[in-house]
């Protein structure tokens, strides 16, 4: 059994007090058992203190980017050493925001997601459609593509490690969710491609996230989906309320 992931993407939002204000409620506040995994992406500033006031809780935290470089004149850019050293657990490799305003592509994700298995760390390998429509055609065929295309350095034994999720571009920061049937598909097909690749052994294994415009009230009909193991969640994981009622909906 895959266990279900849930995690905020709080993109460039919060001061690192905020940040520490949402954790300490979370903490008081996040149910014991632990049928899932909660992680929340932070900015770069907010990392280290959040991981050292997670400790021993089950909340992971996760950068939202990093180099795939471990040290070197890269000014302004973070090592994946660096998070690893902080404690930080997953890094996400390729956002829609990285690819489309800062112009990050497959080559560059996918030695990013090298780096960050080399580091002991789990990628979440984000793939996204371009296109506006949402016939399935043409888009997952782009998915497939933007996916072999970054794990192709990924080794069998690594890949098992990483965690995918699916973000239909036109999903994403518009409030207007993928039908959970179409994510579904979206997810299964991403799944049918992995197997191919690798195995099925290790396709039934790796967790399948989707993103785009979740809230409280899509949550529930998104997470019953069969191959949906997850979500990424952007604007609604904003606020602490919103947030848990969505893990304690799971
Ligand atoms: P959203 O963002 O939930 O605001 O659509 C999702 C994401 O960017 O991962």
């Amino acid at each position: 059994m895959r266990k279900p992931f849930i995690a905020a993407n709080w993109k460039m939002h919060k001061t690192v007090d905020d940040a520490l204000q949402f954790v300490e409620e979370v903490k008081r506040r996040l149910p014991s058992e632990e049928i899932l995994t909660c992680g929340i992406a932070a900015h770069f500033l907010a990392l280290y203190p959040m991981v050292q006031q997670t400790q021993g809780i089950n909340l992971g935290i996760i950068a939202q980017n990093s180099y795939d470089q471990f040290s070197g004149p890269f000014t302004g850019e973070v090592s994946p050493r660096a998070l690893a050293a902080a404690g930080v657990k997953y890094v996400m490799c390729g956002h829609i925001e990285r690819r489309t305003i800062f112009h990050e592509d497959n080559d560059l994700v996918a030695k990013k997601v090298a780096a960050v298995l080399q580091a002991g760390m789990t990628p979440i390998i984000c793939t996204d459609e371009t296109m506006v429509q949402k016939e399935f055609n043409g888009e997952v065929h782009y998915v497939f593509a933007q996916l072999m295309n970054v794990l192709h350095g990924v080794s069998f034994d690594q890949v098992k490690n990483v965690i995918i999720s699916y973000e239909p571009s036109w999903a994403v920061g518009v409030g207007q969710h993928a039908n959970p049937t179409l994510a579904e598909e979206g997810c299964r097909l991403i799944r049918q491609s992995i197997a191919d690749t690798y195995s099925y052994e290790v396709a039934d294994k790796i967790r399948i996230l989707y993103g785009g415009s979740v809230n409280p009230d899509n949550i529930q009909k998104i997470m019953d989906k069969r191959d949906i193991d997850g979500v990424l969640i952007g604007r609604a994981s904003l606020d602490a309320d919103n947030f848990l009622t969505m893990v304690k909906r799971v």
